[in-house]
């Protein structure tokens, strides 16, 4: 029987996930003998016209040219899974969506007028059917590998949605949100407002692990209540302002989270 065919392609992104499949050493050669890798432009295998069984994509949608690439590639794939936060919500890249994209332009390079980018960025779901998220900013190795088994077996991936603080207490890690340990010009201010009540469990809380709050890069949790989290965010002595970007800075397609930073910049403005 032939072997499953794959592709890994790059779209707006870091590159940092697919380090995550070279992150794998000699289990990625393991992986090359269970699939045929048929695209991977960093490991020097390039047919992005081929039919594939699954598509890996890393980044989000930035330019007219993407647009039909993408399409294009769900055409000739079996299976297309978002690889990380760029491809399954916008990532970082998306902050731009909150502001004059142009404006940036003009800012940023001599001549803009060369750069030919769509007004916003966005995840491959506004264009394409996605058959799987791999969340993460980067994802990391086991994700990857637990999924490539699922697929291969013929099983449907399985992915917690639970919260990141149970991943959190049960590691006995100090919460950001109760400890005051947020430093702003060294002097000690008070709670980190942390996105891990929101926040999709699986990266083993590692940002709190290290005694810094999460910034949701493992995708929202199962039923995710922003507005719980802002009311208490708020209470800890946070602006509007400030809560309505942490919401968005990975997450800035979701529509519970625009609506919630939508209501906070709008008391915002009434308090002012
Ligand atoms: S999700 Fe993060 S690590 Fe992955 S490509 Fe995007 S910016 Fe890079
Ligand atoms: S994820 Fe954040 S809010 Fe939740 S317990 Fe850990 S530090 Fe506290
Ligand atoms: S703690 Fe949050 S931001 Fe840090 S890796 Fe985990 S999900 Fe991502």
């Amino acid at each position: 029987m032939d072997k499953p065919k794959i592709a890994i392609h790059k779209f707006a992104s870091c590159d940092g996930c697919q380090l995550a499949f070279l992150n794998m050493g000699p289990e990625l050669l393991e992986l090359a003998a269970m699939v045929n890798i048929v695209h991977f432009v960093e490991a020097g295998m390039v047919a992005p016209q081929e039919e594939v069984d699954i598509a890996f994509i890393e980044g989000s949608i930035s330019t007219e040219e993407d647009i039909e690439r993408i399409k294009f590639i769900r055409k000739i794939s079996r299976q297309v899974i978002s690889l990380g936060a760029c491809a399954s919500s916008g990532g970082l890249q998306a902050l731009r969506n909150l502001a004059d994209g142009d404006q940036w332009l003009r800012e940023l390079y001599p001549e803009p007028q060369y750069i030919q980018s769509l007004k916003s960025t966005h995840p491959l779901k506004k264009y394409i059917k996605v058959d799987f998220e791999v969340w993460g900013c980067p994802v990391n190795t086991g994700q990857i590998k637990q999924l490539i088994s699922s697929l291969l077996l013929g099983a449907k991936p399985q992915q917690t949605r639970d919260r990141l603080c149970l991943e959190c207490k049960r590691q006995q890690r100090v919460c950001t949100l109760v400890v005051k340990h947020r430093v702003v010009k060294q002097q000690e201010t008070g709670q980190q407002a942390c996105l891990g009540p929101i926040t999709a469990a699986g990266c083993g809380a590692l940002c709190p692990s290290v005694g810094r709050a999460c910034y949701g890069c493992y995708g929202l949790a199962d039923n995710p209540q922003p507005h719980a989290l802002s009311v208490r965010l708020e209470g800890l002595g946070f602006i509007g302002r400030e809560i309505a970007q942490k919401l968005l800075m990975i997450h800035s397609y979701e529509e519970s989270l625009q609506k919630e930073a939508q209501q906070l910049s709008a008391k915002q403005r009434d308090v002012l």
